[in-house]
């Protein structure tokens, strides 16, 4: 169920539904994948699992925190004040309504963001506003099942550009060269893109439309047995 489709009356008998939040970023993703990339896919695979398990999908946060990426052309990055505030709200906001169980999903899986959007679920758990709640990234899906080729991929490499291929080809603009981040260890640098002018870690080389296909089955398998868990009595 998309929450945008519903009528007022529709509401009132879903009450216990587990509500799915798609978080996203409007960040670069390399020479060849566009600045919504984290949003849409976030979008396409909590549609695909809010039909499987009759959860409910609210519409996506855009905007997220995107720390090594803020120089690099197109990416508008929030604070985590904002996006912990904004959550809160728009989790406040159902419970509102009387809904208790949520599962909030990120496309982006950046480590600032990430952890905003967990001390918001961990402040939200400890005082008994909701009933239960999972948090994770498409990152956190990831494991030797799923079938990448690349080792340590996470942004537009395989993975992203693969899905990307087979949800939105239209606006995959070419390919891109393998490529990693070479940021020093340990010490925190203002000119993040002087270490990672690509703004690619992983292979692009080795997508295809095809592994599109199969990641984001696989995915929303994955995704659906974490929305299960929350359904749970
Ligand atoms: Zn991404």
């Amino acid at each position: 169920m998309e929450l945008l489709s519903l009528c007022m009356p529709e509401i009132e008998d879903i009450k216990s539904a587990v509500v799915i939040i798609p978080f996203g970023s409007i960040e670069e993703h390399g020479p060849h994948l566009p600045l919504g990339t984290d949003a849409l896919t976030a979008i396409a695979l909590t549609q695909a699992v809010g039909q499987k398990t009759n959860a409910l999908v609210a519409p996506p946060v855009y905007y997220g925190v995107c720390r090594s990426t803020k120089e690099h052309a197109g990416t508008i990055s929030i604070t985590p004040d904002a996006l912990r505030t904004l959550t809160r709200a728009i989790i406040e906001g159902f419970v509102f309504q009387g809904f208790k169980r949520f599962v909030l999903f990120s496309g982006h899986a950046g480590s600032l963001h990430m952890a905003a959007l967990k001390e918001v679920g961990e402040e939200l758990v400890d005082r008994e506003a909701v009933e239960r709640m999972a948090i994770c990234s498409i990152l956190d899906l990831i494991d030797e099942g799923l079938g990448l080729e690349t080792k340590n991929d996470s942004h537009a490499g395989e993975l992203e550009t693969s899905l990307m291929l087979y949800l939105h080809p239209e606006w995959v603009k070419g390919g891109a060269k393998e490529d990693y981040p070479h940021f020093p260890s340990h010490l925190l640098v203002k000119e993040k893109k002087k270490y990672w002018p690509s703004g690619i870690w992983g292979n692009p080389e080795v997508a295809t439309r095809e592994k599109g296909k199969q990641f984001f089955v696989y995915l929303v398998e994955k995704l659906a047995r974490i929305v299960e868990q929350v359904k749970e009595q």
